[in-house]
């Protein structure tokens, strides 16, 4: 076979298509959230980033900079092994501490990622279980699905959010039958979300199992930042809630909470825990901070929802579509992909705003879009200006304005 014309022709075919991925080469100025330095061949220019899942800021805090400079110093910069063969550091541990008292469970257990997380986490539980059948949401994201898929049980789709389907599948099996319920709280592309509590009532009428991926909730809502299950006091139903160090508590990681058997259970029975290397010490440390400072710290989580609310009432007010849902992602509906990537290229080169297109397959066509974050650090002049070269660039595409 001729490997490279393969290749080759499969690009091709991303290209043709406009799904063709193309990087932004950025440099981020610590402190100075969300200003960051684009590369373009020789030169590079200065940005405002208006899409970043370090949705706080918290990546450039002083404090959480420090913590891993701290213990940069003290442990050096690898973890040096495995969990199992050396690589258990005292902050990975601290760490688990923290991340079970944060959502009101016995256990934690930490991963390299949210996506190794939650690919290993249900892929291991749906592959050890026997006769087990994992109910997942139609929106679950990428690493779900993958799990899932990995752990060979049974799968059914449940329609998104939708408590009657669920309920509906649920019933075609007995109640001896091992059942896990899969969905997320905020699902990061529309930004609505999930009925958790009704979802729990109906796994709970059936006996089944929750899985909860809060990965762009936790930091976000509920009073010390447990997550919108903290937020609607729910925490203690949900047998499962998994999360990330990487989006609001700006480091990297990921991670599941629930009962000590059950993560001890993980544990001792995930290839994708086990065989891997652990998360560098200083990375835990900063994560911990982090955590620690949210549980304590409100004015971030407040700041945050007023300056979305803001770009939400000024692109409101100028007619720009944006999708309706009650959080903290202010999807910007373009419906067209050329004119999604044009709008997007002209934000970055002309008026130097960041903003990455969201194209199809992360969305069905014809909804794609552009996916706004405000962070509280986005100050007044910062959304003028998106503002303006938003309202600009759709004069001259020619795209429909709500009329309000
Ligand atoms: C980003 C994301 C993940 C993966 O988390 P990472 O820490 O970035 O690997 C998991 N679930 C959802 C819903 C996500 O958007």
């Amino acid at each position: 076979m001729d490997f490279e014309a393969f290749f080759a022709t499969k690009l091709d075919g991303l290209r043709d298509e406009g799904r063709y991925r193309v990087f932004a080469e950025l440099e981020r100025h610590a402190g100075d959230f969300p200003r960051a330095t684009r590369f373009v061949g020789n030169e590079t220019r200065d940005v405002t980033v208006w899409c970043s899942n370090d949705y706080l800021g918290m990546g450039q805090n002083p404090k959480v900079i420090a913590a891993m400079h701290e213990a940069l110093d003290r442990c050096g910069a690898g973890a040096g092994g495995t969990r199992n063969i050396s690589g258990t550091n005292h902050y990975h541990v601290l760490l688990e501490r923290e991340l079970a008292d944060l959502h009101g469970k016995e256990s934690a257990l930490i991963f390299t990622s949210g996506y190794v997380s939650n690919w290993t986490s249900l892929s291991t539980l749906g592959a050890n279980i026997p006769g087990c059948v994992i109910l997942s949401d139609e929106g679950n994201h990428a690493s779900m699905i993958e799990g899932i898929r990995h752990s060979k049980a049974e799968k059914r789709i449940w329609k998104h959010n939708d408590v009657r389907d669920l309920d509906r599948l649920l019933s075609e099996y007995g109640p001896d039958r091992p059942k896990i319920v899969a969905f997320e709280s905020v699902y990061s592309m529309d930004g609505d979300i999930a009925p958790i509590r009704e979802i729990l009532d109906v796994a709970e009428k059936h006996g089944a199992m929750t899985y909860l991926d809060e990965v762009h909730a936790v930091g976000l809502y509920g009073p010390r930042g447990g997550g919108i299950a903290e937020r609607e006091g729910l925490m203690d139903r949900v047998t499962i809630i998994e999360g990330t160090l990487g989006k609001a508590f700006g480091v990297v990681g990921g991670y599941i909470t629930g009962s000590t058997a059950l993560c001890d259970f993980v544990r001792s029975f995930a290839s994708g825990f086990i065989f891997t290397t652990a998360l560098p010490p200083h990375v835990a440390a900063g994560a911990l901070t982090s955590i620690r400072h949210l549980k304590e710290s409100q004015i971030e989580r407040a700041r945050h929802q007023e300056r979305v609310a803001k770009v939400r009432a000024r692109l409101e007010a100028i007619g720009i579509p944006t999708l309706p849902n009650p959080s903290h992602i202010v999807p910007v509906m373009v419906g067209d992909a050329a004119k999604c990537k044009w709008i997007s290229d002209l934000l970055l080169d002309n008026y130097g705003i960041y903003v990455q297109p969201i194209n199809y397959p992360t969305v069905p066509r014809k909804t794609e879009r552009l996916r706004i974050t405000p962070s509280p650090l986005h100050t007044d002049a910062d959304i003028d200006r998106l503002v303006r070269a938003l309202s600009d660039l759709w004069s001259q595409c020619a795209l429909a304005r709500a009329v309000a």
